[in-house]
């Protein structure tokens, strides 16, 4: 199979390639050329296979250069009890909200308790592998921006990884304390992480220029390194995410909660639009999907551009308690209009160069109506959420966190319009405990907070005795080992300073 640049057909890469680089030369995002049909025979010789079985599957059809046994041990480095709790890291809980059943798919069960573990703990392996193939003996260079979850979730993944060094950036205000903790206390040798004066849009414009930048990228080739990029824009980020919206659909069908062939909705919590695009795509392959629920947060230019085919980033940016979602460029969204758009790569090409230069555009009648017909999109504020997570709790027990109660919340509503009750999926992308400050006042009734981010943890869990998860209270006693605060013009130089080549 192979993989060419949205905005740019002839760019032609093989998969290892795409994961190696990344992002392509000429700003596209790299897509798959076909993909493989999963019928209802496919499906049904998934059903036995439990979740690595699956992930070993699809990963051989998108991952044609790679040997079966590269793609095994990928799959089995990452996906361990050990670092996911169980073997299987994306358990289904079901649950009911407002008389609504609700099949909550847990993204968070693994080393920094975010969904961006399900690919981030594979990415490393992918990547070294790729690197081998394609690019002789050159050191990757991994530099990410993150809204909070992927910083943390790619240390995690990439510490000490033999020939990677990685960079993270992330807006000084724009995190929880929790996940700053997590990013400031990592481990490793191979790792440097520094806040920028700015929001998480600026980080990730700061990165892609610095990718984009000739003379810093043969400043890098003379000390034989190589830029890659462990955002979500990257193919090795989003293929491991198709594969556990397979898993679960086969997981319902195990429970007798579906029959197979069945239609479900699915509803995904959104900011750079890669989640919610992998589902998209297991669709296209085959797996049976009715509607895509496409939640936001008072972010909501996704809400926006799914109901007007408009996409205007020009708007007040919020800081909200899901700050994962506070997003004004969807960068994953450059594909979905690729594939609606009939593969045009100068289409594409010139919405993203109208995003880039006024910050607008409007897509075709044609591509509106292929939105609106798959996509149902909906906001909520934070007002919003936390009444969900109170009433989620309360009615349930369940105690679930700012992002995905901004899906659950936003679902309710999709529901109370359209009536629609095919059994639905809902990505559940952090834990509750990741978000203590806010999921607290969600739920204890007004009583007075502690400052302590720990003691909140604790309070927490005193107050709905829902585990706390291992990674996240053995924080409690490390130290901080990074401080670094720059301005976003000066992101080039403390990534060449940092690499030691200037
Ligand atoms: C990253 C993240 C999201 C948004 O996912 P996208 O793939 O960027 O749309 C939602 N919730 C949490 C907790 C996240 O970390």
């Amino acid at each position: 199979m192979l993989y060419n640049s949205t905005e740019n057909k002839n760019e032609v890469v093989s998969a290892s390639q795409a994961i190696a680089q990344g992002i392509s030369k000429d700003g596209g995002l790299f897509v798959p050329q076909e993909l493989p049909k999963y019928d209802t025979d496919v499906l049904k010789s998934f059903l036995p296979l439990g979740y690595k079985g699956i992930a070993k599957k699809v990963f051989a059809d998108f991952l044609t250069d790679f040997t079966a046994d590269e793609i095994e041990d990928c799959v089995e480095k990452a996906y361990t009890a050990e670092k996911f709790g169980s073997d299987n890291p994306a358990p289904i809980a079901y649950k009911s909200y407002n008389g609504n059943d609700v099949n909550i798919l847990e993204l968070w069960h693994g080393p920094t308790c975010a969904f961006k573990d399900m690919a981030l703990q594979i990415l490393p392996h992918l990547l070294t592998k790729s690197l081998k193939k394609t690019n002789d003996g050159k050191d990757a260079v991994i530099l990410v921006a993150t809204s909070g979850d992927t910083g943390k979730a790619a240390l995690e993944g990439f510490k000490d990884v033999e020939h990677t060094k990685i960079i993270v950036f992330y807006p000084v205000d724009g995190v929880s304390p929790m996940q700053k903790h997590q990013m400031n206390t990592q481990e490793g040798g191979n790792v440097k992480v520094c806040a920028i004066e700015g929001n998480f849009d600026d980080a990730q414009t700061g990165v892609k220029k610095i990718f984009t930048t000739p003379e810093i990228a043969s400043e890098l080739e003379k000390n034989n390194m190589m830029f890659s990029s462990a955002n979500s824009i990257n193919w090795g980020r989003l293929l491991p995410q198709i594969v556990y919206y397979i898993a679960s659909y086969c997981e319902l069908v195990n429970d007798g909660k579906i029959s197979l062939g069945d239609k479900i909705n699915v509803v995904v919590p959104t900011g750079n639009f890669g989640n919610i695009l992998a589902s998209y795509y297991a669709c296209c392959m085959g797996l049976p999907v009715n509607k895509f629920i496409c939640a936001s947060n008072s972010n909501n230019v996704l809400t926006d551009f799914i109901n007007t085919g408009v996409y205007d980033k020009n708007r007040q940016f919020y800081t909200t308690i899901s700050p994962s979602m506070d997003i004004l460029v969807s960068s994953n969204l450059e594909r979905l209009l690729y594939k609606l758009s009939g593969d045009s790569d100068t289409t594409t090409k010139e919405w993203m160069t109208a995003l880039k230069t006024v910050g607008k555009y409007e897509v075709t009648d044609e591509v509106k109506d292929a939105v609106k017909s798959a996509f149902y999109g909906g906001f909520c504020d934070d007002v919003k959420t936390k009444e969900t997570i109170k009433k989620m709790f309360d009615e349930q027990g369940y105690l679930c966190d700012t992002h995905t109660a901004v899906a659950v919340a936003v679902y309710d509503k999709y529901v109370s319009e359209t009536g629609d009750k095919t059994p639905t999926v809902i990505a559940s992308t952090a834990s509750p405990y990741k978000f203590s400050r806010a999921v607290l006042e969600a739920v204890n009734d007004g009583r007075e907070l502690p400052d302590n981010e720990f003691d909140m943890v604790d309070l927490l869990n005193d107050i709905t005795s829902a585990d706390i998860p291992k990674p996240l209270s053995s924080l409690k006693d490390k130290k901080a080992r990074f401080s670094d605060v720059v301005k976003v013009d000066d992101m080039p130089d403390y990534v060449l300073g940092a690499l030691g080549v200037k």
